[in-house]
């Protein structure tokens, strides 16, 4: 039967495939795509694990029958046995085989995957006593699965298969059909790590609008919808699903009418980015001759070639904090990291890069094991450059691996969540001593310019204070909506007090602009924000001239910079300013 499931509009556009349901266990799993090589292997694997619980389960049983009826209470042995019959049910293992097989899933997922299919059978059972077995189920594939975290696997995960084109996945008769990722929750290390894979679209139970799962979804240019509550208890695996971008929404199990309805949709928007792509090489002015600076986010250098082929001018934000990201605590070293923005710089063929210093801590985990739940408030933590100088030798070690890619190209060094003097300061500092270690070490460096986000009220009512010491600013209007109006960005629940338009906000961003044009200062917006087209003229009104957004969206951008004239709208922009509901003035 048809049924809508309403979250928040992420990513545009239609994906139409079955759902692929990545279960929440209580044990973190890495989920990626196997190659057909692997199977056999990989189903031993499994096969290798279950033995040994089983081996435990019975080794377990024999203790206990040589106990005395005293020590061994009976609903333990029964227990016992609860455990091993479901271990070698049949379902479970022909399950996991089939996803194995058919979906060329990793064990681990293959795994969680059945668990959650069965757990949903032993849900609708109306035998209580039957019901309860599935925490049963749950310990012994958890069971399962520390086994194989324990037994050094033959394949750390491998890189994700690379991304197949649409003709491809047809050709392919293993994934003959658009799949349609469906979650309760995915970091944005999760989200990573299915870029490159084969999802035409997905959805998660919870997360806001600008949170960062949601910014990776936008740079992966498929269709999203996140806060969607309860999708991932909604829908079954292998359920056919629309997801629709524009409307936030998902259908399941469409009629064909509704299906057919999505399909002309989705030909639709496959037109009208057509229509876009010939817009790459106009230059972005205004009607009345204003020139304005397009520029692209990242997330990492492999992104470069999707800025330039969006006609980007450069890259205005690249999120050095996915290079950290998922490595079980083991951070990337200098080499690492100088070659990878390297690789961004050589990317960008010339154009100007800006790299800003690692920003991990609040709904940005650097991994499962260092998920940021510990603290009451991670977005007031220890985050961004507060990490950072928190340990200034894994600080040092990023700077000089920037200051070295600088010798390759035109490198913008841009820094998080500052919000005091002392702060910038010992930043400064920080900085400097990176290029005397590189000198003494006789390394080439190149010269950067150094800018700051303006992303906390407090930076955005000091700026004189950045510009004193900064060449140039960026304002991350995410995170300053975030702050200012004290709404957790990636909290669903509140997601609909999340606005880019109260008043206080657009006074931030405007005090900011002027602040920086009175000092013949370089401003850009680098925060979701100058990617909505819904709110390009308003920004243009402010005075705003480089906007840095997701590849995806520079096109559509563009489309409105040239059908704008900025001598209209920055009296208009003025009267928005200064209104107490500012929405109510904006074009619908
Ligand atoms: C922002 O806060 O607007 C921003 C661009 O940074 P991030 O989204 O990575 O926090
Ligand atoms: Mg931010």
């Amino acid at each position: 039967m048809t049924f809508t499931v309403h979250g928040l509009a992420v990513a545009r556009g239609i994906a139409i495939g079955r759902a692929v349901l990545v279960a929440s266990s209580r044990i973190d799993v890495a989920h990626y795509f196997i190659d057909p090589a692997r199977v056999p292997a990989e189903i031993d694997r499994i096969r290798t694990a279950r033995n040994a619980v089983v081996d435990e389960l019975q080794r377990l049983q024999q203790s206990v029958a040589q106990m005395g009826p005293n020590e061994a209470p009976h609903e333990l042995t029964a227990l016992l046995d609860v455990h091993l019959m479901l271990l070698q049910d049949e379902a479970l293992t022909s399950g996991v085989k089939h996803w194995v097989t058919e979906r060329l899933y990793n064990a681990e997922w293959a795994l969680t995957t059945q668990l959650e299919v069965i757990g949903r059978q032993f849900d609708e059972m109306e035998d209580e006593y039957l019901r309860e077995r599935k925490a049963d189920l749950e310990q012994v594939v958890e069971r399962v699965l520390r086994h194989m975290k324990g037994a050094a696997s033959p394949v750390s995960p491998p890189p994700p298969s690379p991304r197949r084109s649409q003709q491809e996945l047809l050709l392919d008769d293993t994934v003959d059909v658009p799949l349609v990722l469906v979650a309760h929750d995915l970091s944005p290390a999760d989200m990573l790590q299915f870029k490159q894979s084969v999802f035409a679209g997905f959805v998660t139970d919870v997360g806001g609008k600008t949170s960062h799962t949601a910014i990776v979804a936008r740079s992966m240019d498929i269709p999203a919808v996140v806060g969607a509550r309860s999708a991932s208890q909604l829908v079954r695996q292998d359920d056919w699903v629309i997801i629709d971008g524009d409307a936030g929404v998902m259908i399941v199990d469409p009629s064909p009418i509704i299906l057919a309805e999505y399909g002309f949709k989705q030909r639709q928007g496959e037109l009208e980015r057509q229509r876009l792509s010939r817009l790459r090489h106009t230059p972005a002015v205004t009607m009345d001759g204003e020139k304005v600076e397009l520029l692209a986010n990242i997330e990492m250098p492999e992104d470069a070639p999707a800025a330039l082929a969006a006609g980007a001018l450069g890259v205005g934000l690249f999120r050095s904090e996915f290079l950290f990201m998922g490595r079980q605590g083991k951070l990337p070293g200098e080499e690492e990291q100088y070659q990878a923005y390297r690789r961004a710089v050589e990317g960008m063929q010339g154009l100007p890069v800006t790299i800003r210093t690692v920003d991990v801590g609040a709904d940005k985990p650097l991994d499962h094991t260092h998920r940021d739940d510990a603290h009451l408030n991670p977005a007031l933590g220890l985050r961004a450059i507060r990490w950072s100088l928190a340990d200034p030798a894994m600080f040092r070690t990023q700077l000089r691996a920037i200051l070295r890619a600088a010798a390759h190209g035109k490198v913008k060094l841009l820094i998080p969540m500052l919000a005091h003097g002392r702060e910038i300061r010992q930043t400064l500092a920080q900085i400097d001593l990176a290029r005397a270690e590189l000198d003494n070490l006789g390394m080439v460096h190149g010269p950067i310019q150094l800018g700051a986000m303006i992303e906390i009220p407090a930076a955005a009512l000091s700026v004189r204070l950045f510009l004193q010491y900064f060449d140039f600013l960026s304002i991350g209007t995410n995170d300053l909506i975030q702050y200012t109006l004290a709404i957790d960005r990636a909290d669903e629940s509140v997601a609909h007090l999340y606005d880019p338009l109260h008043p206080a906000v657009l006074k931030l961003v405007s005090d900011t602009l002027d602040a920086c044009r009175a000092l013949g200062k370089e401003v850009s917006v680098c925060g979701e924000m100058a990617g909505d087209v819904g709110m390009t003229r308003l920004l243009l009104g402010l005075g705003l001239r480089s906007f840095s957004m997701h590849p995806s969206q520079i096109l559509a951008v563009k489309q409105e910079v040239l059908r704008s004239d900025t001598r209209k709208l920055s009296p208009w922009a003025q009267t928005v300013l200064l209104s107490d509901d500012p929405s109510q003035l904006m074009p619908t």
